[in-house]
């Protein structure tokens, strides 16, 4: 977990507690693509999926937006206590695609402090989009140390370290299809 080292983590049991069930998550997202789509009409935009945890969300959000969709991902460096105490965020894989006069919705899987998202917005906001907005399927107010914007929240949750759906604790968990709390046991 945050914090700890993960030769740490890894020899403890862990146990999940059911934060979002499938349900909930699918039920949630059908809503917010209805809004998104309500608010871009048949404009074109692209989905810029923050990569490794919003792969899941971006696969079920994207196919519930229906078409003149394009996708393109990024991804910055992982979370861990090195990211926290330098408050400094890398990009490890690039846009593929020139942005500059699309309409660009970042989909982030969680935002915590509010490092990486302000950081992202920084750097494709310079490479002069239509419009730029975010769409995060988990949110946790109570963590944020830096403010910015998030157009459309799937859920805000509890500042606790949450796995699934796209979300990992040393690359496992992504592969479940709900929201859990991980707790040491
Ligand atoms: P932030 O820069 O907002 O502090 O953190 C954003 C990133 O930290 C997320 O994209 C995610 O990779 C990671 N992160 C933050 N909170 C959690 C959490 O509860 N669980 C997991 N698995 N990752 C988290």
């Amino acid at each position: 977990m945050p914090g700890e080292s993960m030769q740490q983590c890894a020899r403890m049991p862990e146990s999940l507690e059911t934060l979002i069930s499938q349900a909930d998550l699918q039920d949630r997202i059908e809503s917010l693509a209805e809004e998104i789509r309500r608010d871009y009409g048949d404009q074109q935009m692209l989905l810029v999926g923050v990569l490794k945890g919003s792969y899941l969300f971006l696969a079920d959000l994207s196919r519930r937006l229906g078409g003149n969709v394009a996708i393109d991902f990024v991804q910055t460096s992982s979370y861990g206590a090195e990211k926290s105490s330098s408050g400094v965020v890398q990009i490890r894989k690039d846009l593929d695609i020139n942005i500059e006069g699309q309409n660009v919705l970042l989909v982030e899987d969680i935002v915590d402090t509010g490092l990486t998202l302000t950081h992202l917005r920084e750097l494709l906001s310079v490479r002069k989009p239509n419009s730029l907005k975010v769409v995060s399927l988990l949110s946790k107010p109570e963590a944020r140390v830096h403010q910015t914007q998030i157009e459309y929240v799937g859920f805000e949750i509890p500042n606790a370290f949450v796995v699934g759906y796209g979300l990992d604790y040393s690359e496992r968990y992504r592969n479940l299809p709900y929201i859990a709390i991980l707790r040491p046991e």
